[in-house]
């Protein structure tokens, strides 16, 4: 492996830049030979037809480009919070994140747990404010707010250079005062250079900041900072690249996706301070002989394993499966050990991913991100590896759906066709679900949104051909919980087969915390017995009870189920019998404990300019959303509210209309609630 690798995503709230940006540093390097424009509908990576139509970024393509012989990879992750699935799964494979801003808006809604995932995952974070051509863009201002988010350390690097409201472009702050050389600028470095006295107070300033930081993480940039001296500039850079591909700082830099000039110190960026792979930490699995803890050198020597992160269906290749190679080498026609099926895949072919295009390749290197043909039984999150020394790699979750539609064909011809194409679908996007409508077994898609589904429906008409489908009103996922403790007994006494089956268990039943999902565990004396058989069959009894309960019709959550105990009869207990009397007792204590239906709430924030702020409040406690958060932004307010999924539908199309379209809507998932009785 090569340390001249960089696998980079960028992530952002929605309209940030990214796809803007992705298209300028791919133009700079010399990738692409002219700029698509996203106002225009011609980029590179918003390939699918309905993400140009729409002008937002929808799967998380991959694209590479080449900067001073180094190839960064590009993961273009989606901006729009209903497809979040996407961008978390893209960390798992991704060494460093640029985490674009607007400088206009700063931090804003999405960006908040991107920030938080990034430090969850350890992932080295690169800052970059976009939009400082803009009016009313600070710098200075997005580093404050970052700053107070943030529990590491975030350094600026660059100035921007701004005479008389106009942007000229970024000046470098590691190095001497406005020397020609050190500034990016409409046209390239120090072609139109100025230098005028109003330059210098924000650019002294910013560097006050960076000498600071930097003194913290070496004594002798201390020593400097304490004396009053400039730092040594080798030893600065050195300091800066390590604490920064580490993870342990990020550092900051600023310019404008569409005036690509600005740009090149964003490159020299990420080659700076971002991990290769080689540098990067090791993701750590298991090894699934023994079950326990196993890590790979994330070298090209090491035996090899690797990730499945994504699944695409390419018109001339048919399916194909996106691969971080994490160790070892993958060669094309290599047979492999799928170590979460348990069993051989054959990659047929491997490719490159430049977004809509894609390049043969023979062999794939510890650190690369490939695409692989002919792995028909792969599935996103499976692990790949040598049989001879296998390991598994922590699977991907996924967000619950929080609504859902139900689709007809529109005629029976359709019908075949139609759950191919779901199918295909739902392993594209693993955060949508398949299913059947209870009763009519009709096909009922559930996802984390409306513009989710919108645009699932969309690509079946589009991409599928799928025309005149019938598509029912969308739907909130409810789930059910307990509210009360409950307790049970279940007695199995009966013949089946000639012979005395029995079995009696004592089980309780506690509301879990929000979130904490289900959970059943047998009393520690009933386990530690050598009646341990019956053990296991009482809690399958149990657990089938817990997944099949409905009392309403939906899902059960949040409910902590404990097995007290097990009365056991030396001659005639038996397995059945356990299973059975476990399922009752979960039944019994359920229903004991008052089940209540959840709903789900979003949080959602809505820019808007200020005129619009009455009717958009309006509507929102029309719905009887609950305001949480009205704040002055540069271009008008931001509303932060949360609302009932139930209430959601339709919302969007409203405040759009009401605001003229001069606005930016985002919504996540929050948190479950009550359904209120009388509803
Ligand atoms: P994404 O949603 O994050 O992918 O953002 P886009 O790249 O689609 O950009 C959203 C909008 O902002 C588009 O209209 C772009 O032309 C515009 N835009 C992106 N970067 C800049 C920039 O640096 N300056 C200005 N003035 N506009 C920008
Ligand atoms: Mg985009």
């Amino acid at each position: 492996m090569s340390c001249a690798l960089r696998n980079i995503g960028i992530l952002a709230h929605i309209d940030a830049g990214k796809t803007s940006l992705t298209e300028a540093l791919l133009f700079l390097s010399g990738s692409i030979r002219c700029v698509g424009s996203v106002d225009q509908g011609n980029t590179e990576t918003d390939w699918m037809a309905i993400e140009r139509e729409r002008g937002i970024t929808i799967s998380a393509a991959a694209t590479h480009c080449q900067w001073k012989g180094t190839r960064i990879v590009i993961l273009d992750t989606p901006g729009h919070v209903d497809f979040n699935a996407e961008v978390r799964r893209s960390l798992r494979v991704m060494d460093g994140a640029v985490i674009l801003l607007c400088g206009v808006a700063g931090v804003q809604a999405q960006t908040e747990p991107v920030l938080k995932a990034c430090r969850q995952a350890a992932l080295p974070m690169l800052f970059f404010v976009n939009k400082l051509d803009r009016r009313g863009a600070s710098l200075g201002r997005v580093l404050a707010d970052l700053r107070s988010q943030l529990d590491i350390p975030v350094i600026p690097l660059q100035c921007p250079l701004v005479l008389e409201d106009k942007f000229l472009g970024m000046f470098d702050l590691m190095r001497p005062f406005f020397h020609p050389a050190s500034c990016y600028e409409h046209g390239g470095p120090g072609s139109k250079f100025v230098d005028a006295p109003e330059l210098y107070p924000p650019y002294i300033d910013l560097r006050a900041a960076l000498w600071e930081a930097a003194a913290e993480l070496d004594d002798s940039l201390m020593e400097s900072f304490v004396a009053g001296r400039a730092p040594d500039a080798e030893r600065l850079a050195a300091v800066l690249s390590r604490a920064a591909s580490s993870g342990q700082v990020a550092v900051l830099l600023g310019g404008s996706a569409i005036s690509p000039d600005t740009l090149p110190g964003l490159l020299d960026g990420i080659l700076a301070y971002l991990p290769s792979p080689e540098d990067s930490r090791p993701p750590l699995g298991v090894d699934p002989r023994n079950g326990s803890p196993a890590c790979r050198r994330l070298s090209s020597d090491e035996s090899f394993s690797a990730l499945a992160f994504k699944q695409t269906n390419v018109e001339s290749l048919g399916r194909l499966v996106y691969l971080r190679v994490f160790s070892g080498r993958l060669k094309s026609g290599q047979r492999v050990w799928d170590a979460s099926l348990g069993r051989f895949v054959k990659v047929l072919g491997l490719y490159r991913l430049r977004a809509s295009r894609t390049e043969a390749v023979d062999e794939a290197l510890a650190g690369d991100i490939v695409a692989a043909s002919g792995l028909a039984d792969v599935q996103t999150g499976h692990s790949l590896c040598d049989p001879g020394n296998p390991i598994i790699y922590e699977p991907i979750e996924f967000q619950e759906p929080v609504m859902s539609i139900v689709i007809e064909p529109r005629d029976s011809g359709q019908g075949a066709a139609l759950a191919q194409a779901a199918t295909n679908l739902v392993e594209e996007d693993p955060s949508l679900r398949l299913g059947e409508e209870a009763g009519s077994g009709r096909l009922r898609l559930s996802g984390i949104g409306e513009l989710q589904i919108e645009v699932a429906l969309d690509r079946l008409s589009r991409e599928y051909g799928l025309k005149g489908l019938r598509i029912g009103k969308p739907e909130v996922n409810y789930r059910e919980t307990i509210s009360v403790a409950g307790k049970g007994e279940g007695l199995f006494d009966r013949e089946v087969d000639y012979r005395r089956h029995f079995a009696r268990v004592f089980l309780k039943a506690q509301p879990g915390e929000r979130g904490s999902g289900i959970s059943l565990v047998i009393n520690n004396q009933e386990k530690g017995k050598k009646q341990g058989l019956f053990a296991q069959a009482a809690l399958r009894g149990a657990r089938g009870a817990l997944e099949s309960f409905g009392g309403f019709g939906y899902p059960l959550a949040d409910v902590a189920v404990e097995i007290l105990s097990l009365e056991i009869d030396a001659k005639d207990s038996s397995e059945l019998a356990f299973e059975a009397a476990a399922s009752m007792a979960a039944r019994i204590a359920l229903l004991d404990a008052k089940p209540i239906i959840l709903e789900p709430y979003m949080r959602l924030e809505v820019g808007l300019p200020e005129d619009a702020l009455g009717s958009v409040l309006e509507r929102i406690k029309g719905r009887q959303g609950r305001i949480e958060l009205i704040e002055d932004a540069p271009d008008g307010k931001v509303v932060s509210a949360y609302l009932s999924m139930r209430t959601l539908f339709g919302l969007a199309g409203e405040l759009r209309s009401d605001a003229s379209g001069r606005l930016t809507l985002s919504q996540r998932f929050s948190h479950y609630e009550p359904l209120p009785l009388h509803l």
